[in-house]
């Protein structure tokens, strides 16, 4: 069995973004050159997600919002989390968003349904944050 593991970095300008990284994933596949196999694919923080879905803005708005009515940001003071820092709210949205997507490589190929695109959320940005690239199969 063969494995690999590749770290991809963030830095976005705003506080959150949803970033499509299937073509990064894709490109870790590659390089791999594992055929069949797994990849998993894991925020390494707890303020951001990774996950798979449609990538259509007005989906991407209406995550947003809806995200901040389960979850809103301001005020701060809301949340017991909050004081030295201000991210409750990045951290609650992480959760229901998730951490980590695992998909099927066939023929060195993701395996996806015909809609189907990893985007990387970010809930608490600004700064450099990862996320982790694992592969195993042969
Ligand atoms: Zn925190």
């Amino acid at each position: 069995m063969k494995s690999y593991r590749k770290e991809l970095w963030f830095h976005t300008n705003t506080r959150r973004a949803f970033i499509n990284i299937t073509k990064d994933v894709e490109k870790c596949v590659l390089e791999s050159g594992i055929k069949e196999g797994l990849v998993l694919v894991n925020a390494m923080h707890i303020t951001a997600s990774v996950f798979i879905n449609d990538d259509e803005p007005g989906l991407h708005h209406d995550y947003e919002v809806w995200l901040e009515k389960l979850a809103p940001e301001k005020p701060h003071s809301q949340y017991r989390h909050n004081g030295f820092e201000d991210n409750a709210d990045a951290h609650m949205k992480r959760q229901i968003m998730g951490r980590e997507v695992v998909v099927a490589i066939t023929g060195g190929k993701l395996d996806f349904g015909t809609w189907e695109r990893i985007f990387y959320g970010e809930f608490d940005g600004m700064r450099k944050k990862r996320v982790l690239v694992k592969i195993i199969g042969e």
